[in-house]
């Protein structure tokens, strides 16, 4: 049987996407190759949204095609994702290896396609095409991959985004917003449950947009907090959390569902891109520093100790010494508890990319030092503030730097190593915090589970 590897570039949604690629394969009889050296089969599921992700995924198909031709191998070669959807063809024109090019509405096909690359059938397979109801075709798992899956999930609940942001190419390579419906969701997340999972992480490129054209507002509740009260409603399920979300999805509903459903964890990523109101109009944000601040002071209101990190976009065109000084007091102000700090990629077709006043490379590189430093010391000492402190964990595995240590995450989403074994594996239990390390905590479950 066929030996396929995956490798996966970019977001969570990415991850889901290759998970349920390799689930689909599975079900096929495919077998999952260790190394891309080993397998019959290799598909780099790609990310567009900046152009460094890009360049990394040509090189690897690059480097791959050449250590397999002086092998004298000839596995089949596939970019799936994003910058399959963008580029297309021109892939395979570029690099003729390639024997795959899988847009983003089109995962569901791979075992199809591939069998008929590997019987010869064609030789060739380019499809981008738009296709109705592809949202709904991310369904598959592949639990018993490792100990860390069968705890948590992601669950693709909708494709594609409306909000057009000026740097962003996401709209152009999942296309328009298009949403699960709360049945088929909940089917997915309750089969889920039945098989050991303890946590859902709810995926869209938007999230809180959710069934916004779709699902009628009900009782003053958006289409997404009804499905986090359906979800909610899972018997066995411990945790809930989602992914990535707009501020301008953060109505008085779902703050209100931060404090009315035990399950969903007190932790929120909420992309700020930037502090100044004037670089926030020209992004096409749809808010302002003012109103996000609001947001975060009634989520902490709702959950004192709720978890808040976010994506900043230095240099972004036209950003001055003064834009960026309130992107650095709006990091001091919210004392996030992790950022994620992207330097601005200008990216084909975006509006931003034809802006007059493009930021020096140089200037984007001392403005992500300056910031990483900034955003670093306030997590350090956020972090710090939990050693002495109880913390409620859950399980996922044995820790990815010392397989002798086991991991899990906290509701506020912090990862937590403690000396533990298997048998801990998918509890939830509490942990007392001795130290703190760069993004990591480090816990003591015997004082407090004797
Ligand atoms: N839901 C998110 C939001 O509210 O914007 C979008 C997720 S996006 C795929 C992940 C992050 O990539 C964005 O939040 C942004 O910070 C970053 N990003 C997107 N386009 C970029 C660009 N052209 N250059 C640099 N960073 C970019």
């Amino acid at each position: 049987m066929p030996r396929v590897f995956i490798k996966t570039y970019g977001c969570q949604m990415n991850e889901r996407d290759s998970e349920a690629v390799a689930a689909q394969l599975v079900a096929k009889g495919y077998t999952l190759a260790p190394s891309e050296e080993t397998a019959d089969v290799v598909l780099l599921n790609t990310c567009s949204v900046r152009d460094l992700a890009e360049q990394k995924a040509l090189n690897k198909m690059k480097a791959i095609a050449g250590v397999a031709g002086k092998e004298r191998r000839s596995p089949v070669l596939g970019f799936m994702g994003c910058m399959a959807q963008s580029r297309g063809q021109k892939l395979i024109d570029e690099l003729p290896d390639v024997d795959l090019v899988l847009g983003t509405q089109k995962f569901h096909r791979a075992a199809e396609y591939l069998d008929e690359l590997l019987n010869g059938a064609r030789k060739k397979i380019v499809d981008v095409a738009e296709e109705k109801d592809s949202e709904a075709t991310i369904r598959e798992h592949l639990l018993n991959g490792s100990a860390k899956k069968s705890v948590s999930a992601f669950v693709s609940i909708m494709q594609g985004c409306n909000q057009y942001c000026t740097f962003c190419i996401v709209p152009y390579t999942r296309g328009e917003e298009r949403s699960r419906t709360i049945p088929d969701i909940v089917a997915e997340c309750t089969e889920l449950v039945s098989r050991g999972v303890k946590e859902i992480t709810l995926l869209g490129q938007i999230v809180t947009s959710y069934g916004k054209r779709d699902i009628p507002a009900r009782d003053g509740k958006s289409a997404f907090v009804q499905l986090l009260e359906a979800v909610h409603a899972i018997d066995g399920l411990k945790r809930i959390r989602f992914t990535s979300p707009h501020p301008k999805g953060y109505g008085d509903d779902l703050i209100d569902a931060y404090a009315r459903l035990p399950r969903l964890c007190e932790s929120a990523h909420l992309p700020v891109q930037s502090g100044s109101d004037r670089l926030l109009k020209l992004m096409h944000r749809g808010y302002t520093r003012e109103k996000y601040t609001g947001i975060i002071k009634k989520l902490r209101a709702a959950r004192p100790d709720i978890g808040i990190s976010t994506d900043i976009i230095v240099g972004f065109p036209g950003e001055t010494e003064k834009d960026f000084e309130e992107t650095l007091s709006l990091a001091r102000e919210v004392e996030f508890d992790q950022a994620y700090i992207f330097k601005y990629s200008p990216r084909r077709d975006t509006p931003a990319a034809a802006m007059p006043e493009q930021v020096p490379q140089r200037v984007r590189e001392e403005r992500n030092q300056v910031l990483l430093q900034t955003v670093n010391e306030i997590c350090a000492h956020k972090y710090e503030t939990f050693v002495g402190r109880q913390a409620q964990i859950l399980v996922e595995g044995p820790s990815r730097r010392n397989s002798a240590r086991m991991t899990g995450r906290t509701r506020c989403n912090k990862i937590v190593v403690f000396d533990g074994d298997e048998r801990h594996c998918g509890q939830i239990m509490d942990v007392k915090i001795t130290r703190a390390g760069s993004f990591t905590l480090y816990g003591d479950a015997a004082i407090l589970n004797l």
